[in-house]
C-alpha cells in the first residue's frame, strides 16, 4: 500500500480538535511512508493535512477542478498538483491513485466523496479499504444510519462492517492498512 486518499473539510470546523487530529493523522501518514492524495486545496482541514505531511518531508498529490480553483485556493507547494476539468475527473483520478480512503470531519463534499468510494467497493469496482475518523462522535449518526440500512435489509452486514470507524488516527490507519475488502456478489437477491 503506497497512496492514501484523505477526504476532509474545506473549512476548519469550530473546534480545535478537528485541526489537531488532522495533524496527528498527517503524522501517521508520514510514519507509514504513505503518499497523500487529496483535493489539492490550501483551505480548511484540506490545507492542514497537506501542510502537515509536507512539513515532515512526505509527498502530497493534489487534484483540483479548475472551476473551483478560486474558492478552494490551490496549494502552492505540493509534490504534484493536477488541475482537472471537472469534479468527476477529480474523483476518478483520486480514486485511481489511492490504495485506501479515509474521511475525517468535513461537510457534504467530504460525505459525498467517502460514500461514493464506499459504494464502489460494494459493487466490486475496487477492493480498497475505507475508513472514517470519528472525532468526538462527529460521524455517529452516519454509523447509526448504516446500521438502520443493514437492519432494514438494504445494506449487507459485511459492507456495513467494512467501513472502519475509529476516533484515534493511528489505530484507524493501522486497521485500514490491514483491512481486506472482498467483493460479495451474492448480496443482491
Ligand atoms: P466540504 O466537505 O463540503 O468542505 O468539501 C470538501 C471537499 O469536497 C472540497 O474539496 C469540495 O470541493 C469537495 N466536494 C464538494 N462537493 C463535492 C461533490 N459533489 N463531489 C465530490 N467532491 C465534492
Amino acid at each position: 500500500m503506497n497512496n492514501i486518499a484523505i477526504f476532509c473539510g474545506s473549512n476548519f470546523g469550530n473546534d480545535p480538535i478537528y485541526t489537531s487530529l488532522t495533524k496527528e493523522l498527517g503524522n501517521c501518514i508520514v510514519k507509514n511512508k504513505l503518499r497523500l492524495i487529496y483535493g489539492g486545496a490550501a483551505v480548511g482541514l484540506m490545507g492542514v493535512v497537506a501542510d502537515q505531511v509536507l512539513s515532515l518531508g512526505g509527498e502530497v498529490i493534489g487534484v483540483l477542478p479548475e472551476k473551483i480553483s478560486n474558492t478552494e485556493i490551490a496549494h502552492k507547494h505540493l509534490t504534484e498538483l493536477h488541475v482537472v476539468a471537472t469534479m468527476h475527473e477529480r474523483k476518478a483520478m483520486m480514486a485511481n491513485l489511492a490504495d485506501c480512503f479515509i474521511a475525517i470531519p468535513g461537510g457534504i463534499g467530504t460525505l459525498e466523496e467517502i460514500i461514493e468510494v464506499f459504494t464502489w467497493a460494494q459493487l466490486g469496482f475496487h477492493s480498497k479499504p475505507c475508513g472514517i475518523l470519528n472525532v468526538n462522535g462527529y460521524y455517529d449518526k452516519l454509523q447509526e444510519l448504516l446500521m438502520t440500512m443493514c437492519g432494514a435489509g438494504f445494506l449487507s452486514e459485511y459492507h456495513m462492517k467494512s467501513l472502519v470507524f475509529d476516533d484515534d488516527p493511528e489505530r484507524l490507519l493501522n486497521t485500514v492498512l490491514q483491512q481486506k475488502v472482498v467483493y460479495q456478489p451474492k448480496w443482491v437477491k
